[in-house]
């Protein structure tokens, strides 16, 4: 990593942390002494737009109702330049003060342009393709009235089951910082105010990842030490990088639901991290207070969650119905309304939109352009992780004398994912496999059979894809998940692929012809049985607008793949939790001694690991050298590096691209270290026989770690350190630091 301060922060660029005073200031001040209690309220309230029916919905008239009594500070699901600038004139020219609305949406991974899912955006290991998402979805979101977007997500999470997983960068907190960071340079940009740039919100804060069972909303209960060393990263990195707003998380943590967790809300985030933005409640999750058994009733959650530090409520009403009265009560603070009122009133300054409430109805995006789908198709491309490659049966030779795709997702056109909003999104369809591999195999004739549905159990069309396989020179099997099966609240206890999709791949193994299988999925799958059978597996994830080309320009070898997986793929679901950075146990895996930490029935680790991925070639991966075996932990605090140099080769025939990964293992830590931590990853390309030294820098954020002090110090403690480099999780190479 680059070489971080005593902090352990990233180098903070525009950071959001006691950041200096804003030339509105002023303005803001004198704009808040002229509002009333109930003004003030409002603007702590955001009411959800119904997209889907315009102006004449009923909801949608209390939402204008709302704007023109100066009763509404933000507006979520409203899209498009004209429908967003009359709503806005309503706030701007109607209410009492004018103050504009804040207009929000879920642009999660594409706004037109679709781009393959945020999980497999991290299996490119290139955080220069999750900015350019940023970027390209900021232009299109903001031309439409979009100010800000409830993205990027950065919950680290050990549980394929749980839907979101979709939505995350997977496993490793490392990479999910650095995701999260690229993703809000790419939203945010240089200046909110421009045309092109929307503000980020990094959610959810914290540790929704670890729902117990990976049931969406779940418990969580974590250590001190395990929340801030797995789930705060990357809303550190986040932060430094300048995120606007921070979204508070569904679930409890020990016992208190995030929306009323005050440590989490204020000591951690706004006083420890001194945050200045916004922090916004989730989807009615103030009043869920009462659900949780938190809150006594509506007065009590808006008292709760305010106090512990939330600013702005999401469609529930519970601040602005009781605000008042809690107020005169004497139940919340007038310095604690002021200033959650302050963050959004700052918000709404840094965006410009106190002089530019509007947006160019003429400017406005109305389709991906040609850059975008470009952008799309090499980020989906990208993303792809070669998982098995027996006897170089990819890439696919064009001019193969038949080929033949078959399965339920070849011919669909919905390999968007999840969150995709209706309306605008959803009209820009994916491309489709089968489309793109007639387009891309020249001259070879191209069959296709379904053979099975999605989900369902009817085993009746198989014998037509047998028979395509049977005739054709090589067969790719296109099958997986449907998005509807991940993402919020999508659950799975089973994560085979569903249906009768296994009995597919077995019939077409069958035939002992060539095949691959193509999987389109949102999480981490337990590929069975067939796996064996299967000469080569591509992990194409949901890929987006431009998943047919992206996964043909992969099968053909036109784009050579090269991702890494960011999640590991569990051999079964009785294994899960099974990741690459879990501590050691006192009795670690040996497979000639009962005693020790493993399953009677499995083989130890799961099936693909974290960091896992082939290519078309063959790469050799050196042992790292460092430039000094002994470092002083006095230096480190004081900001000194150690440099660690990795050689890469190409030892192949193709050019191909390679992740140099960087791991570190303390030996003997206050707390219990993981057995591996991600701390560098690098993605080169290179051609055959070339090489490259590829260098990383080791901090004291690197090398140091929390404990379960509340306050937070970041620990570096004297001993050794063993420092891997490799191109997977499991490598061995590895050379010792001394810490003194
Ligand atoms: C999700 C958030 C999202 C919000 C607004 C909630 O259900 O948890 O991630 O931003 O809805 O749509």
């Amino acid at each position: 990593g680059a070489a971080p301060p005593v902090t352990g922060r990233r180098v903070a660029g525009r950071s959001r942390r006691a950041a200096p005073a804003r030339p509105d200031d002023d303005r803001i001040a004198a704009l808040l002494e002229r509002m009333t209690v109930e003004e003030k309220l409002g603007q702590l309230q955001q009411l959800s737009w119904a997209f889907a029916t315009g102006p004449g919905n009923p909801d949608n008239k209390k939402v204008e109702e709302a704007a023109r009594a100066g009763r509404l500070g933000s507006v979520l699901n409203m899209f498009g330049a004209k429908d967003s600038n009359r709503l806005q004139r309503i706030a701007v020219e109607k209410s009492r003060l004018g103050i504009p609305l804040l207009f929000g949406l879920d642009v999660i991974h594409g706004c037109l342009t679709t781009f393959p899912i945020p999980l497999a955006q991290a299996a490119s290991f290139d955080p220069a393709v999750t900015e350019r998402d940023g970027a390209v979805s900021a232009k299109e979101a903001r031309s439409n009235g979009v100010h800000w977007t409830f993205s990027p997500m950065m919950d680290v999470t050990r549980e394929p089951r749980w839907g979101r997983i979709a939505e995350s960068c997977g496993e490793d907190p490392y990479l999910t910082a650095e995701f999260a960071a690229a993703k809000v340079r790419g939203y945010q940009g240089e200046d909110l105010a421009a045309a092109d740039r929307v503000a980020a919100c990094a959610k959810h804060f914290a540790a929704y990842g670890g729902a117990e069972g990976g049931r969406d909303y779940n418990t969580v209960d974590v250590s001190e030490s395990r929340l801030r060393n797995l789930y705060l990263p990357p809303f550190q990195a986040a932060l430094d990088a300048g995120a606007a707003t921070v979204m508070a998380a569904f679930n409890t943590v020990g016992g208190v639901p995030a929306h009323g967790h005050s440590h989490l809300l204020t000591e951690i985030l706004k006083e420890e991290w001194e945050f200045d933005g916004v922090v916004v409640s989730d989807w009615n999750g103030v009043r869920e207070l009462i659900a949780h058994g938190f809150a006594a009733d509506a007065a009590d959650a808006a008292r709760l969650s305010l106090n512990a530090g939330l600013d702005l409520e999401m469609v529930s009403t519970t601040l602005a119905d009781h605000g008042e009265q809690l107020l005169q009560e004497g139940r919340i603070p007038q310095e604690r309304l002021d200033d959650a009122v302050t963050r959004v009133l700052r918000l709404k300054s840094d965006l410009g939109l106190f002089d530019q409430p509007y947006v160019s109805e003429s400017q406005a995006v109305e389709a991906p352009s040609r850059q975008a789908r470009a952008a799309a198709r090499e980020a989906a491309a990208r993303s792809m992780v070669l998982l098995k490659n027996d006897q170089g049966t990819l890439p696919l030779d064009r001019a193969a004398a038949g080929i033949a795709v078959v399965g339920p997702f070849a011919d669909s056109a919905d390999l968007l994912g999840t969150w995709t909003f209706p309306g605008a999104q959803k009209k820009f369809r994916s491309g489709k496999v089968l489309d793109a591999v007639r387009a891309a195999a020249r001259g070879a004739e191209v069959t296709y059979a379904r053979g099975v549905d999605p989900a369902g159990k009817d085993t009746s069309g198989i014998d037509e894809a047998v028979a395509a396989a049977e005739a054709a020179e090589v067969t790719i099997v296109v099958v997986g998940e449907a998005p509807a099966i991940s993402g919020e609240a999508a659950v799975r206890s089973d994560l085979g692929l569903p249906g009768a999709q296994e009995k597919l791949i077995t019939a077409i193994a069958e035939t002992g012809r060539p095949f691959v299988v193509v999987l389109v999925n949102g999480r981490p799958l337990t590929i069975g049985d067939w796996l064996d059978r299967a000469p080569a597996v591509l992990e194409a994830w949901h890929p987006g607008i431009e998943a047919g080309h992206a996964i043909a320009d992969v099968l053909f070898g036109t784009v050579a793949p090269g991702g890494k997986l960011p999640a590991s793929f569990p051999r079964s679901v009785g294994q899960i939790p099974v990741h690459y950075n879990h501590e050691s146990s006192g009795r670690p895996y040996a497979a000639d001694n009962k005693y020790t930490s493993k399953y009677l029935d499995l083989p130890p680790g799961p099936q693909f690991p974290f960091g896992h991925g082939l290519s078309y070639t063959t790469f050799a991966v050196g042992e790292p050298r460092l430039s000094t075996t002994r470092i002083d932990a006095g230096a480190l605090r004081g900001g000194d590096t150690v440099e660690v140099a990795v050689d890469v080769r190409n030892t192949g025939k193709r050019a191909g691209d390679e992740v140099v990964q960087l791991y570190v293992h303390d030996l003997a830590a206050s707390i219990t270290q993981p057995v591996r931590r991600l701390r560098g990853f690098r993605r080169v390309t290179l051609r055959p026989g070339k090489s490259r030294t590829v260098r990383f820098r080791l901090g004291a954020g690197d090398l140091g770690f929390w404990t379960n002090d509340p306050k937070g110090e970041l620990r570096i403690e004297p001993g050794p350190i063993d420092v891997y480099a490799g191109n997977s999780s499991t490598t061995k190479a590895k050379a010792t630091l001394t810490i003194g």
